[in-house]
């Protein structure tokens, strides 16, 4: 029992030890051990597990504090690699990352119309594909996935837009590749993105909340993912936030999502086609062909019948924000995801309804930003789920 223990204590501070070293970039052993309060002799035997690894090396001397100059030691950011994979976006993608978040090959597939058992093999191309362009030994494979997901269980529970529901697909992977495999919820992946390779690498807690297809929000709390009771933390997208709104796909009226998403965006703005006093009226006989860049292009040449659309939907969110800002008291927002194209007047509509919305005091501290990882920031935080449950390091 005794020994058991021991061994468990020994991991534990070895992983404290690699942790310690990755976070400063650059670190002595003397370092190491005034910051974790460990002994000199615990620290240089796990430093020296860790260079047998590969996973740490000696880089250089340090400044002399008087005596011997100190030799410093690193994370080796090509030890290993990480394959994170994003399956929620309209092409399936993926890429190998290093250890500090740098993205060394990137690949992408087209999903088609395919999904339920169709879009499986899609997922094997894919990592079979990442798998043998990698440069180096690979830790394991990160999942971010649309839709529920018992993420403890790797299971999928449902997503609609692959037509998968209860899918195993940790195991399937596992079995497949013999490599550990950890599976988030997309948005859940990137807000762990977000902490570790992002803007909130000094913030304990932020929230990211992500327009895509349908949208929602991740949560991080004193650096912990937080997935609430039933795993729903987050489910913003089906506040209701319009009276007498359109029917949304859960089934209820006037959700959040059905006002702030892209194709909503693009409907509304579609209707104006015919208006003569907008820029969109070129569309009028085709309204089918405005997408997104157009609308984008529309409200940044001053359009005023787009800034009303644009502007209302920063207006929707900012409701929502203030929601999570006076619940949670987090001082970072950061947004991801196809909102991000209509720039700083957006923000600033969205603070001005935060303002309205919430206590000054509350608001004060708070920033709301945009991502800068975007359109990685799904397989950056799938890859960074090796970095939390496999190295322990984030
Ligand atoms: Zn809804």
């Amino acid at each position: 029992m005794k020994k058991v223990t021991q061994r468990q204590t020994k991991a534990h501070n070895d992983r404290l030890i690699l942790k310690t070293i990755y976070e400063a970039g650059q670190t002595s052993r003397a370092d190491v051990a005034r910051s974790t309060g460990l002994a000199r002799t615990t620290v240089s035997d796990a430093v020296a597990t860790w260079i047998d690894e590969g996973l740490v090396a000696e880089v250089g001397v340090g400044p002399s504090a008087g005596g011997k100059p100190p030799i410093l030691l690193s994370v080796v950011d090509s030890s290993r690699y990480l394959i994170g994979i994003d399956l929620a976006s309209n092409e399936f993608h993926g890429g190998i990352v290093d250890l500090y978040g740098k993205i060394v090959h990137r690949r992408t597939i087209e999903i088609g119309d395919r999904d339920g058992e169709a879009a499986l093999p899609l997922v094997y191309t894919l990592l079979d594909d990442l798998l043998s362009s990698a440069p180096g030994p690979v830790l394991g494979i990160g999942i971010g996935a649309p839709g529920l997901m018992d993420a403890h269980g790797g299971i999928v529970r449902h997503a609609v837009n692959l037509g998968w529901t209860d899918l195993a697909l940790k195991d399937i992977l596992q079995e497949r590749y013999e490599l550990p495999v950890h599976i988030a919820n997309d948005v859940q992946a990137a807000a762990l993105a977000e902490c570790t390779f992002g803007s909130g690498k000094e913030v304990s807690s932020l929230v990211v909340i992500r327009v895509g297809r349908g949208l929602g929000a991740g949560i991080v709390l004193n650096r912990k993912p937080y997935y609430g009771d039933g795993s729903g933390a987050g489910e913003i997208g089906h506040m209701k936030v319009v009276d007498d709104g359109e029917r949304c796909r859960c089934g209820h009226y006037g959700c959040l999502e059905t006002v702030v998403n892209r194709r909503a965006i693009v409907r509304r703005a579609r209707s104006i086609a015919l208006d003569p006093r907008s820029i969109l009226h070129r569309f009028a006989a085709q309204p089918k062909e405005i997408d997104l860049e157009a609308v984008v292009e529309a409200f940044q040449a001053g359009d005023e019948l787009v800034r009303e659309i644009v502007l209302d939907t920063a207006t929707y969110l900012g409701r929502a924000i203030s929601g999570l800002v006076c619940a949670l008291n987090v001082q970072r927002i950061v947004l991801s995801g196809s909102v991000t194209h209509f720039g700083p007047e957006f923000l600033k509509a969205i603070r001005r309804e935060v303002m309205q919305g919430t206590l000054a005091w509350l608001v004060d501290g708070t920033q709301i930003e945009f991502t800068t990882l975007d359109p990685d920031i799904v397989v950056l935080g799938a890859a960074a789920l090796l970095l939390t449950y496999e190295l322990e390091i984030v």
